[in-house]
């Protein structure tokens, strides 16, 4: 192997580290815990699991969490009164809405997400904190592309005037990807499922995020030599194998410094969510 293994673990324990430290901080200043609260709708036993591992990551930092189980068939009158209630709680600086939502509040999604108060918009998904990420002001920015900016950071890849790649546009991932790439000066193009010639455009990259969702989208040809490649991609191909977007064992040979999957970027995802937490608590007790 020739590239740098980037663990999500290493990392993941920096980022919790620096929000626990960020936590005390706040404590002593303003006499307050950061708290979160997490609503998650409905019985998807997938976004249970996702919830507890909220409220463990909050309980070992020793912030207040507080989880809100509604039934599957809340309505969106009860949805929107239970956020307003926690928009108005000042034990709780972090409001998530566990996503997906159960099939009859699908249609309010864009409505329930705006309802958070900005200011506790720690998925940062509100318009308002997409529009100052967007014109380079502080903002709640998404935990997984906010993740995998840090571990860049931390990492000590150089990103000013670096060409990168952002491989997927959605706004969870690749657009917030775009923007704090540019934020740190890097040259950025996003590429997407009508782009042409995307080889021959991520051939070209320092680095590379790949955010596509399909198994080993991302082959060795396509990699400069020795490019970073950040794969954010999770892919189930059996029941029991998870793999990127990227063809780890193939473009390790390949590149500088590689994150794999499981073990990279998945594991960033909520020590930010504690990251967010703590600068939306921040931001709201300065005001
Ligand atoms: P989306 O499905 O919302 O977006 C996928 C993007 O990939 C789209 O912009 C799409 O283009 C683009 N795309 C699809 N096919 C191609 C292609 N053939 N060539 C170029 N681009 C293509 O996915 P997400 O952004 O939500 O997620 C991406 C991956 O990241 C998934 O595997 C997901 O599971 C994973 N993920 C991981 C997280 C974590 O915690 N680690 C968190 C969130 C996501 P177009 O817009 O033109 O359709």
């Amino acid at each position: 192997m020739t590239a740098r293994l980037l663990e999500g673990k290493v990392f993941a324990a920096k980022i919790r580290e620096e929000a626990g430290k960020k936590a005390a901080e706040i404590k002593e200043k303003y006499g307050v815990t950061p708290g979160l609260a997490v609503i998650i709708v409905g019985e998807n036993p997938a976004s249970q699991v996702y919830v507890r591992n909220k409220h463990k990551a909050c309980t070992e930092l020793g912030f207040y969490s507080e989880g809100v189980e509604m039934p599957e068939n809340t309505t969106r009158e009860e949805l929107l009164a239970e956020i307003s209630r926690l928009n108005n709680d000042p034990k709780i600086h972090g409001i998530l809405v566990q996503l997906p939502l159960p099939k009859a509040l699908q249609p309010y999604e864009s409505e329930v997400l705006e309802a958070i108060d900005p200011l506790k918009d720690v998925d940062g998904f509100h318009p308002v904190n997409v529009g100052r990420l967007v014109t380079g002001q502080k903002a709640l920015v998404p935990c997984t592309p906010h993740g995998c900016i840090r571990m860049l950071e931390l990492a000590d890849i150089p990103m000013e005037g670096a060409k990168a790649v952002v491989i997927g546009r959605s706004n969870i991932v690749g657009k917030p990807m775009l923007h704090l790439l540019l934020g740190r000066n890097a040259t950025v193009t996003i590429c997407h499922s009508r782009t042409k010639n995307l080889a021959e455009v991520v051939k070209d990259a320092d680095i590379v995020v790949a955010a596509v969702g399909k198994p080993r989208f991302v082959t060795a040809d396509m990699i400069k030599p020795g490019a970073t490649v950040i794969d954010v991609g999770i892919n189930r191909i059996a029941p029991k194998k998870l793999v990127g977007d990227v063809d780890f064992e193939a473009v390790k040979e390949v590149a500088g410094a590689i994150t794999p999957v499981p073990g990279g970027v998945g594991l960033l995802t909520i020590a930010m969510l504690m990251q967010n937490t703590v600068d939306a608590a921040e931001l709201q007790l300065s005001k």
